[in-house]
């Protein structure tokens, strides 16, 4: 680590760790890279049934998937395949199945709606999709709003018969007359697009963001840091067990729990079904010494009755990321597990795969991001995007390999999204120290998280401007105590009608996941708005919040 400022001249903070080497691999091959060093060890587990596979077996039924894929769905270089799927211990597998047979994975939250489904389908041109078989009749209904038809892959994981017209994922994966010389003709460059996960970004709607193989792995060795690393090597006495609570489907967990985890051997228990007491009870029994995770988690293992001392026995390191935490809650919940646990502090975004940066090991400094990981430079700008020094807050923009290429298809919002001389514009406001100490201050764009999940205003103001009764909407967040932060939406009626806030909500709730829901709606008469037709969110916060 570089004792010496991070800052440069012209005010830009370089990262203090050294500069990562990216193989020239994809992201297939990097993953599987060191399976000989651990063949019969566990890749991933189901928490509750204890279902799960070997290294070994998950490379083995991935490629026979990824074959079929190729034969029986003439899956081709570069085609979209869309996972729909909760944390499973198949998750893994039906993901690499999808890189080897030279896939793109867009990966879709397995509690949307046919709705919200069908756009991402239709915007990624989805070729196929992989689900359970309880998910089906939303993805039927869903294919019927986009008017579309793809495959439906079914992983079993019951008894349960699979569902008319899908396909058994288990038997693609185990038929053992599988062709894999197929996998030969696959030709994917380590700057090929390999996930393409849904973002609104600073603004608008969900957009595509185009991952490449180099991306993601390029993250994978930053947060490999020799100094700085958040793992512990495998070997023949030890693997670490990691938490797989974070949704799969999430950019940080399918690059730091999945990708990552699995290229240094570690063992990763999936929890599909968030119950606390499961989730605190898995934590002791599946001996888990890392975890990642998201400000409601530690808010419930700093405060839950069933959070005790022998629940963090193993419990080595804790990375919190997706959102705010204050101090005092970490406080909360390292002074509850009675252990010297290591909390470290991530700052990332989907558009940058997604680490940016993470506090040093033991940093004490619990509200602060640390400052940018290896390869990775910073600058704080104010409005007209001019550098500042230190101690002073602005937008953070970032340059570094795990940015993203671009939002697929959106050369508008490509535009906005990146300067001139190619820094990505986050959006968030944040202000670094002398030693480019990151601490993330608040967030300039219009984008709300609840319990670190995405909700893009622009979505629920588009589907309330669809009720017959109303003229305009705006949708802002407010705090909340546990969830971080929840939609607030200001309506304006249409001359001479009459419609009731229960109303409108059960008219916009049907058609979202439920943390998107709606439930507090406030009447006005007009959206404050700026002469180029943005609305004044800033108005709204202060006239009525
Ligand atoms: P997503 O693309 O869903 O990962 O959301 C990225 C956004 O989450 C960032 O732009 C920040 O606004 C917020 N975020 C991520 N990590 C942190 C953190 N450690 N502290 C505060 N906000 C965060």
């Amino acid at each position: 680590i570089r004792k010496h400022s991070v800052w440069t001249q012209d005010r830009v903070i370089k990262s203090p760790y050294k500069d990562i080497e990216i193989p020239n691999l994809t992201l297939y091959d990097y993953v599987w890279q060191n399976l000989d060093r651990w063949p019969e060890r566990t890749a991933s587990v189901c928490a509750e049934t204890g279902r799960g596979y070997t290294f070994e077996q998950a490379f083995n039924l991935s490629n026979r998937f990824a074959a079929n894929l190729r034969t029986k769905f003439k899956i081709r270089d570069g085609d979209t395949v869309a996972v729909m799927l909760p944390n499973i211990p198949d998750y893994s597998l039906v993901s690499l199945g999808i890189l080897a047979a030279g896939g793109v994975i867009t990966s879709i939250n397995p509690i949307y709606t046919a709705h919200e489904v069908q756009r991402q389908l239709k915007m990624s041109e989805a070729k196929a999709i992989v689900t359970l078989p309880e998910v089906v009749p939303v993805i039927k209904e869903s294919l019927k709003i986009a008017k579309i038809s793809i495959p439906i892959i079914v992983v079993k994981i019951n008894g349960n018969p699979a569902p008319e017209g899908t396909v058994l994922f288990n038997e693609l994966s185990e038929d053992i007359h599988t062709d894999n010389s197929v996998l030969k003709e696959v030709r994917r460059s380590v700057n090929d697009i390999c996930f393409l996960p849904y973002s609104s970004g600073t603004t608008g709607l969900p957009k595509g963001v185009e991952l490449s193989h180099r991306n993601i792995i390029a993250n994978c060795e930053q947060i490999n840091d020799p100094i700085n690393a958040m793992h512990n090597e495998t070997t023949a006495s030890h693997q670490d067990s990691v938490m797989g609570v974070l949704p799969f489907f999430h950019i940080y967990a399918a690059t730091v729990l999945m990708f990552h985890k699995l290229s240094i051997g570690a063992k990763l228990v999936a929890l599909a079904k968030f119950q606390p007491e499961t989730f605190l009870k898995t934590i002791e029994k599946q001996k888990t010494n890392i975890m990642m995770v998201a400000p409601p988690l530690i808010l419930l293992m700093g405060s839950h009755p069933a959070a005790t001392e022998k629940t963090f026995e193993h419990v080595q390191l804790v990375c919190n990321g997706a959102a705010p935490l204050a101090a005092s809650d970490v406080e909360r919940f390292l002074h509850r597990t009675k252990r010297d646990i290591d909390f470290r502090q991530g700052y990332g975004l989907t558009e940058t795969s997604p680490t940016v940066a993470i506090s040093p090991r033991r940093s004490k400094r619990y509200e602060a991001t640390g400052p940018p990981v290896g390869s990775t430079e910073l600058r704080i700008v104010d409005g007209d995007l001019k550098n500042l020094g230190p101690n002073e807050t602005g937008e953070i923009l970032i340059r570094g390999p795990q940015v993203m290429r671009g939002y697929r298809d959106n050369p508008q919002a490509n535009k906005e999204a990146f300067t001139a001389d190619g820094w990505f514009r986050t959006g968030d406001l944040a202000v670094a120290d002398e030693e480019g100490i990151v601490s993330i201050a608040d967030r300039l764009k219009e984008l709300i998280k609840v319990k670190g999940f995405q909700v893009p205003p622009a979505e629920l103001e588009s589907l309330l401007r669809e009720h017959p009764s109303v003229s305009d909407a705006a949708v802002i967040g407010v705090p909340h105590q546990s969830k971080g932060e929840t939609p607030r939406a200001f309506v304006v009626l249409k001359n001479g009608h009459k419609c009731t806030e229960k109303q409108l909500s059960e008219f916009v709730n049907e058609k979202v996941a439920a943390y998107k829901h709606v439930d507090d709606i406030t009447f006005i008469d007009s959206v404050p708005k700026s002469a180029a037709g943005k609305i004044l969110r800033r108005v709204l916060r202060d006239q009525y919040c």
